[in-house]
């Protein structure tokens, strides 16, 4: 069993890595940010109440953000484990996390604030299926269309230069400190999120000396 929390600032590659962990070994990918952007889509109840905040690069409140976990954790859908990521932000939601449940590292993925807002500027996600691009390093072939279902790509509405600088704010605020709380639990590693994507995860695999999949089926 796996359970990872993964962190770091805006754009630093958390969505990229929890993907790359999650196809590696089974595990649930749990992003609370995709889960609120899918009911901003689907107009349900809870959009109204969290638009406006999202689209400020405002967090939406603890209540909200805490029911969305435990109820995605009570699935218990995860067999091989989960990576929680863009949670907790700050806090009193990772004191509630760690009242309810145990984890077996937080990842944090370090980059320097300037590479993050070149990284954001440069973000692109499809209208359609979800799938994110980047036109510094994860181009499509046509530009403006998704590679995998043709649809448009668009920046996300709180990848505005306002909301971004806000965001990080909160980061160096709220989300920074908590980690000290999961250190002295020795829980964290941290890795360098200004190299390759498969470079980050190899080293993310080495820290936590987590075996390849070939390795597995072999031992
Ligand atoms: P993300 O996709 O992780 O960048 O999250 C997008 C937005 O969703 C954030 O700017 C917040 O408005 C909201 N959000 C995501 N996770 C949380 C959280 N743990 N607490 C509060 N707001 C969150």
């Amino acid at each position: 069993m796996h359970k990872y929390i993964i962190m770091g600032a805006q754009g630093c590659g958390k969505g990229t890595q929890a993907s790359m962990l999650k196809r590696a070994y089974d595990l649930i990918h749990i992003s609370v940010g995709d889960i609120l952007r899918w009911n901003l889509q689907a107009h349900t109840k809870l959009a109204a109440r969290i638009t406006r905040i999202m689209a400020g690069g405002q967090l939406v409140p603890d209540e909200i953000v805490e029911e969305i976990v435990r109820r995605r954790l009570d699935e218990h859908d995860w067999n091989y484990g989960f990576v929680l990521d863009g949670f907790p932000r700050n806090r009193r939601q990772a004191e509630f996390f760690l009242e309810s449940y145990d984890i077996d590292a937080v990842i944090l993925i370090d980059v320097p604030d300037e590479v993050v807002l070149q990284r954001i500027q440069a973000r692109r996600l499809c209208a359609a299926c979800g799938l994110d691009y980047n036109l510094m390093f994860h181009r499509p072939a046509q530009e403006g269309v998704c590679d995998m279902c043709g649809g448009g790509l668009i920046q996300r509405s709180d990848d505005n230069d306002q909301a971004v600088r806000g965001r990080l704010q909160d980061y160096h605020e709220k989300t920074h400190p908590i980690v000290d709380l999961f250190r002295r639990k020795e829980l964290v590693v941290v890795v360098d999120g200004t190299r390759a994507p498969r470079e980050i995860h190899d080293e993310i695999r080495q820290q936590l000396k987590l075996k390849i999949a070939s390795e597995m089926q072999t031992t």
